[in-house]
């Protein structure tokens, strides 16, 4: 039996890291909807206590984390006066130990950032079900998570919706089906400043920023969107994921989010996965793979499509997106620089200290300042000290840029 199998008969155990967050409550919402299958074994927050709380209190886990005594402790008080049993565990070793924990079977990493990735890891090396919605993780990570990955037996499942797309195009039993595919094309929706001048976007607010058009996410990927920076991101993740050339990851813009990603094979044949815009949809699947399950998100209506159309990127509106490609040539390790960067430009342009088209400028100097010099026996410690070592190095350019 694989590891990620749940024995027959029984619910699977899911732990949810960052189930605070828009795509935590997204999983707690499909969970929801099947407790013939699914347990909430453990969940996590970062900040929102009271919330996190909540959760436990309607869907009772074994576990619940926090990063810090002083929150676990808050939340410790309002489990006990509400007569919840979900113990409280506190620092980033408790998401690890969560994450891998023998009683789960499913690990959804729905953190932000790069702050993810040790959890990551250890689902990975646990050899668990790992539903990947934590994109930065994996482009920390690369050949080490995925190596993690292989040795630890784990079944990864992409969350992202352009990646379960193509992984929803593929077949199941994926061996040798590489030598088909001519390349894979992410589409993006081109977020709330497509279409608009260059040079107007210097004065853009964190508010007009974060007002996506098609989707409802978490602040840190919405300004990723509206750079396109979010894009770039995906062509590092969809690159590791199915093992592909840099060359075979391909982006268009598709302003209506409704063709979420395509294959195109060698006799020219394209396969595309499509539906509304939800994420309960690969939550579902990921969940649920290789069956599929009520999601919950309303159905296509064909009839109602005003179209779908298609245009090229604009690269002078988003300088950004061509850093993927750049970071994927240069040595191993500058995906994470860029990351690194980019989350720290990004951190700073929400505060106010830089402008948002300055986001660019601080992704483009780091990934030029800092060449990392990583061997191949890398490991985990090796690649967050470049990630630190990154962030100071933006930090500085942000001093330097700061308004
Ligand atoms: P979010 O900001 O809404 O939620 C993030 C969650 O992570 C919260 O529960 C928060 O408490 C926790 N968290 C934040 N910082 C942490 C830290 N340092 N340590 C531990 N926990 C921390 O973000 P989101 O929109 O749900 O996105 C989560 C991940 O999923 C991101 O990597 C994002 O790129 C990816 N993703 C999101 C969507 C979406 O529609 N929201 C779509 C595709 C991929
Ligand atoms: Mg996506």
């Amino acid at each position: 039996m694989k590891t990620d199998q749940a024995p027959t008969g029984q619910r699977r155990r899911v732990a949810i890291l960052g189930s605070t967050g828009s795509i935590g409550v997204s999983t707690l919402d499909v969970v929801a909807r099947h407790p013939d299958r699914f347990e909430v074994f453990g969940l996590s927050s970062h900040q929102r206590v009271a919330e996190l709380v909540e959760q436990c209190l309607r869907f009772q886990p074994r576990v619940a984390v926090l990063p810090d005594r002083a929150r676990a402790q808050e939340a410790r008080h309002l489990l006990a006066e509400r007569g919840s049993r979900t113990e409280v565990l506190e620092g980033a070793r408790a998401l690890s130990q969560l994450a891998s924990a023998g009683e789960v079977d499913t690990v959804m990493a729905a953190i932000v950032g790069a702050a993810g990735l040790p959890a990551c890891m250890a689902a990975a090396s646990a050899g668990k079900r790992l539903l990947l919605a934590n994109k930065e993780a994996l482009v920390v990570g690369g050949a080490l998570f995925m190596r993690a990955v292989a040795e630890g037996g784990a079944t990864l499942l992409p969350i992202d919706s352009e990646h379960s797309a193509i992984f929803q195009c593929l077949p199941e039993d994926r061996s040798g089906w590489g030598r088909h595919i001519d390349h894979i094309v992410l589409t993006a929706s081109g977020g709330p400043f497509r279409g608009r001048d260059p040079e107007s976007l210097h004065g853009v607010t964190p508010a007009q920023a974060v007002a996506h058009p098609n989707w409802v996410m978490g602040r840190k990927i919405s300004v990723d969107s509206a750079t396109m920076m979010n894009k770039a991101l995906e062509v590092i993740e969809a690159r590791w994921l199915f093992d592909l050339s840099p060359a075979q990851v391909r982006v268009v813009i598709h302003p209506q989010s409704i063709v979420h990603s395509m294959v195109v094979c060698h006799d020219a044949s394209v396969l595309a996965q499509m539906g509304t815009p939800d994420m309960r949809v690969p939550i579902a699947y990921g969940l649920s793979f290789p069956e599929r399950i009520a999601s919950g998100a309303p159905r296509l209506d064909f009839l109602q499509l005003q179209g779908l159309t298609f245009e090229a990127v604009d690269e002078r509106l988003f300088p950004g997106l061509g850093l993927a490609w750049q970071a994927l040539a240069a040595p191993p390790g500058t995906t994470a620089v860029l990351n690194a960067a980019n989350e720290v430009a990004v951190e700073c342009f929400l505060q106010g200290t830089i402008r948002f088209t300055d986001i660019h400028t601080v992704n483009a100097r780091t990934v030029e300042r800092l060449t990392p010099v990583l061997a191949a026996s890398a490991t985990l410690d090796d690649l967050l000290e470049l990630d630190r070592r990154a962030r100071d190095e933006a930090a500085r350019t942000v001093r330097a840029l700061a308004l």
